[in-house]
């Protein structure tokens, strides 16, 4: 008895990293990497072409749709459609033709050598021939308990998605950039009235979109203000701002809307290929133009992870299937 209780003794004291197991080396022809519409639409072609694709889905499986209501602006959807059920629909068809989804996060690639490597969850080794990167970007929040509540309830970061929804009421903008400069006006062509909410005493967005905004009657800027918290009961109802924070002057201001857009960037999710794929400065993925190839050949990318402009679910799905029909003419030529 008093032999086991010294082990289970050890065993608490036993600081040493634990050893993890690895799960036995699968061989692709294609891994694609990410489950929004580029992923998805990859899939359907790869899948189409006899490539025996296989999505790794990523922490957020169905990618940024899945955090929006209506989609109202995809073709082929008359009557509209939910983000997630449009999510559900790309990964119904692009399995009927044996696409196989799974579960997990990339952690590590070794791009350096063909064919390449790639683990899941640190513990599943993969050995492809090709890879089509379509992880895709992550919106920024301010990080506000109030702004996480009410998402989806009146809290969006994308104005073409959910702008829709706001004909004729109230809405913000968060940001003063080309995006925050873009959403606003777009907005206002639907809102009744917009505010842009910029932190500083100046715009940071180009000359002609500054313009753009200043000459729109129904935006009204508000610089120099900060957000402190989003309000209302199961829906916004308003937000309560900090104008001239830190300053003698310093004053909450409260306005009433009905919708808060976030616009203050996005963050490209390639981290994990840093060290084998060229970025640009913001960590967007530089495919050749006209084409989804990268710096590295067998290694294609779609979606918003190269594409800081359009940001569309159609654009992106798009650039998924000019993916894999690149990926299918490599291996085609390898
Ligand atoms: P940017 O990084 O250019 O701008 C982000 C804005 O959000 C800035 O005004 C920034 O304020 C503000 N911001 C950031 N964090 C916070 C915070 N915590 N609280 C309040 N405000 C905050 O991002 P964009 O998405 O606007 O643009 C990204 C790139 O894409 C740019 O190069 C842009 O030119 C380009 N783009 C081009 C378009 C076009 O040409 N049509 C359209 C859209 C984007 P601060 O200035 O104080 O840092």
């Amino acid at each position: 008895m008093a032999l086991f209780q010294n082990l289970d003794l050890d065993k608490k004291n036993d600081n040493s990293p634990k050893e993890v197991k690895m799960k036995e080396l699968k061989k692709e022809k294609c891994v694609i990497i990410g489950s929004g519409p580029a992923g998805y639409t990859a899939a359907i072609y790869a899948a189409r072409a006899n490539m025996n694709p296989v999505v790794i889905q990523g922490m957020e499986a169905g990618g940024q749709l899945t955090t929006t209501t209506e989609v109202d602006n995809f073709p082929g959807y008359p009557e509209g459609v939910t983000g997630p059920v449009m999510m559900e629909d790309l990964k119904a068809q692009a399995k009927r033709f044996g696409t196989r989804v799974e579960w997990g996060t990339v952690t590590k690639v070794d791009f350096s050598q063909h064919p390449f490597k790639l683990w899941v969850d640190e513990n599943q080794p993969y050995e492809a021939e090709t890879v089509i990167i379509a992880t895709g970007a992550t919106a920024k929040y301010l990080g506000l308990e109030s702004e996480t509540k009410f998402k989806g309830a009146g809290v969006s970061a994308c104005a073409t998605c959910d702008g829709f929804f706001y004909r004729g009421k109230r809405v913000a903008v968060v940001g003063g950039g080309d995006t925050a400069a873009e959403e606003a006006t777009y907005l206002a062509g639907l809102a009744e009235k917009v505010y842009l909410i910029i932190r500083k005493p100046f715009m940071r967005a180009s000359k002609a979109m500054q313009a753009r905004v200043e000459k729109t009657e129904n935006i009204e800027i508000l610089y120099e203000h900060n957000t402190k918290e989003v309000i209302g009961d199961s829906i916004v109802k308003g937000v309560v701002l900090i104008k001239r924070k830190g300053e003698p002057d310093e004053s909450e201001v409260k306005i009433d809307i009905d919708g808060f857009f976030l616009a203050i960037g996005h963050k490209p999710n390639s981290d994990v290929f840093k060290d084998f794929i060229e970025t640009d400065e913001m960590g967007y993925i530089k495919t050749v133009p006209g084409t989804s190839k990268t710096n590295v050949p067998g290694v294609f990318a779609a979606g918003d992870i190269q594409d800081s402009t359009y940001r569309q679910a159609v654009t992106a799905a798009g650039s998924g299937c000019m993916a894999a029909l690149d990926a299918e003419r490599f291996l085609g030529e390898v």
